[in-house]
């Protein structure tokens, strides 16, 4: 049956490859992109893509409004825009801590608000957060990143308590390095030391992270809500 899935920042990246993988099944995709030119290889797949910026409540709405208006109410959701603004505290200004929490986290709590509206009154509704390893793990020169992960972690259990018996399931996907745009900024040295503690060592694809996502919006994971599922090469052992 082909749903309506939202899939924000799904212009590149990880948003792309699992935008990609829920069209390729035949749902009916939106994506938001927030600059630039939405991919033509999602415009031949039919998605729809909508112009949103996650930090501004307006956008969220008119985007919902016309991803309403096209696709119907929106059943699927994965919140997976996010941002990075890396400083040790030290030198880490309110601004940036500020607005890395405004997009990962309370842009993740607008989509989601929008999107509980409707997934009510649906009586059903799967939402995915795109969490990080380091949201557990911690990683220096990152605390407004990993606070803002982490917080995905308590808002997707809180909330998969609060409409569990509405019948819609909140997950959260963490991966860990994964080969995007986000992580291109690493040098050589660096991205050597993080291969080395990992335990399948090597960075992930995009895709690898698609397919724990369209996993959890699947009837397969019918009986999962509140989870965490690492998609990080075993980087994370243990959270
Ligand atoms: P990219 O930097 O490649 O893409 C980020 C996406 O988020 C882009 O589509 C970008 O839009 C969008 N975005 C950023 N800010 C906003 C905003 N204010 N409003 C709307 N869209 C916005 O990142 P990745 O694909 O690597 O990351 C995707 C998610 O996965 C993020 O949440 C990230 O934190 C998480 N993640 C990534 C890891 C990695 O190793 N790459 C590891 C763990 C988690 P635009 O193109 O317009 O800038």
């Amino acid at each position: 049956m082909s749903r309506s899935v939202l899939v924000t920042g799904g212009n590149r990246g990880i948003g792309l490859a699992i935008a990609r993988a829920f069209a390729e099944a035949g749902d009916k995709v939106a994506i938001t992109y927030r600059s630039g030119e939405p991919p033509k290889e999602l415009i031949e797949l039919g998605c729809l893509p909508v112009r949103c910026d996650i930090t501004d409540t307006e956008q969220v709405e008119q985007a919902y409004k016309e991803i309403e208006d096209k696709h119907g109410t929106v059943e699927v959701l994965v919140a997976n825009a996010g941002v990075t603004k890396d400083q040790l505290l030290m030198r880490m200004s309110e601004e940036d801590f500020v607005s890395v929490v405004d997009t990962n986290l309370t842009g993740a709590f607008r989509v989601v608000k929008r999107a509980n509206r409707g997934m009510l009154r649906a009586k059903k509704g799967r939402v995915v957060l795109i969490s990080s390893v380091v949201g557990l793990l911690g990683s220096a020169g990152q605390a407004n990143y990993a606070a803002s992960k982490a917080g995905l972690v308590g808002f997707a259990r809180s909330l998969a308590r609060e409409l569990g018996s509405r019948n819609i399931t909140f997950n959260v996907v963490a991966p860990g390095f994964v080969e995007t745009d986000m992580t291109k900024v690493l040098t050589d040295e660096q991205r050597a030391g993080i291969v080395s503690q990992v335990p399948l060592g090597r960075y992930a694809q995009p895709e690898e992270i698609a397919a724990a996502v369209t996993f959890l919006a699947s009837d397969n994971a019918s009986y999962i809500t509140g989870a965490v599922i690492p998609v990080d090469g075993g980087l994370g052992m243990g959270h």
